[in-house]
């Protein structure tokens, strides 16, 4: 097996390259592999449905937050200005 940056001689189990240093990237399964390509992207889909709802249920929070602190400030103050 030879590097793939310098085309240098590779030890059989190197995780980089001793002449230029590259990590050694093999024949990459991941994109290879259809089956895995998928799995990986219904992954990255899972991570960004998890994010989404994190993002939603946060700014769900701050609305709901909000909305109790209008309630709130119309309820301590209103009584003032009804005077
Ligand atoms: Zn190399």
């Amino acid at each position: 097996m030879n590097c793939l940056y310098c085309g240098g001689k590779l030890p059989a189990e190197a995780a980089f390259c001793p002449v230029c240093g590259s990590p050694i990237v093999g024949e990459e399964p991941e994109t290879a592999d259809p089956m895995t390509a998928s799995r990986r992207r219904q992954r990255r889909v899972k991570q960004g449905l998890i994010i989404a709802s994190a993002v939603i249920g946060a700014s769900a929070v701050v609305a709901t937050a909000t909305t109790l602190g209008i309630v709130y400030y119309k309820h301590t103050h209103g009584g003032l200005t009804k005077k």
